[in-house]
């Protein structure tokens, strides 16, 4: 269990109070304080940028998440750094008429739940490629292809490639991470 965060905790009785009422919380959250995975994260921080808006039943959060993170790339073990965003678009009810709706509590509405579950698809990137045509190493010889061919016979390569990858990769519903020299 997260303990609640001051920044990421709205009054809602004031912005219940006439409908079109917005907050926006725009501020780095450090990665620890959401219980968020530590080991890829090239910021220590969660970068949030939410508005919530009250209709006439509830309250909307819309905005985006953004994590920075690096890995290495699964063709040639180079590093990689990127920023995911992830969108985020919930609906919060006054009054539960839809039991896929979260309920508003009392007064305040916590928004740790939605920037922790956005940091974590940020950061549910699978391993990525350096670019899109990494070429990695030789399965023949070991050698980075990279700098150039090797030499051996390299036609079935590309199938290859597509095979694993279809076998270790599960597309995140994030948009594909910029790839940064
Ligand atoms: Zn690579
Ligand atoms: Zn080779």
């Amino acid at each position: 269990m997260i303990p609640s965060l001051r920044p990421l905790r709205l009054n809602t009785v004031e912005l219940l109070r006439e409908p079109g009422s917005e907050r926006r919380v725009a501020i780095a959250i450090p990665a620890t304080d959401l219980d968020v995975p530590t080991e890829h994260l090239d910021r220590d921080t969660v970068e949030v940028d939410l508005v919530a808006r009250s209709t006439i039943d509830g309250i909307t959060v819309t905005g985006r998440v953004a994590v920075a993170w690096r890995d290495e790339c699964r063709r040639c073990l180079r590093p990689v750094t990127a920023s995911t965003t992830v969108e985020v678009d919930e609906v919060y009810q006054r009054d539960a008429t839809d039991p896929d709706v979260p309920t508003l509590g009392a007064d305040a509405l916590d928004l740790v739940p939605v920037v922790r579950d956005a940091a974590l698809l940020a950061l549910d990137h699978v391993p990525p490629l350096c670019r899109d045509d990494c070429p990695g190493w030789c399965p023949t010889c070991g050698a980075d292809l990279a700098e150039g061919p090797c030499g051996c016979d390299a036609a079935p390569r590309d199938e290859r490639w597509a095979a694993l990858d279809a076998l270790r990769v599960q597309e995140p519903h994030v948009h594909e991470p910029r790839v940064e020299d």
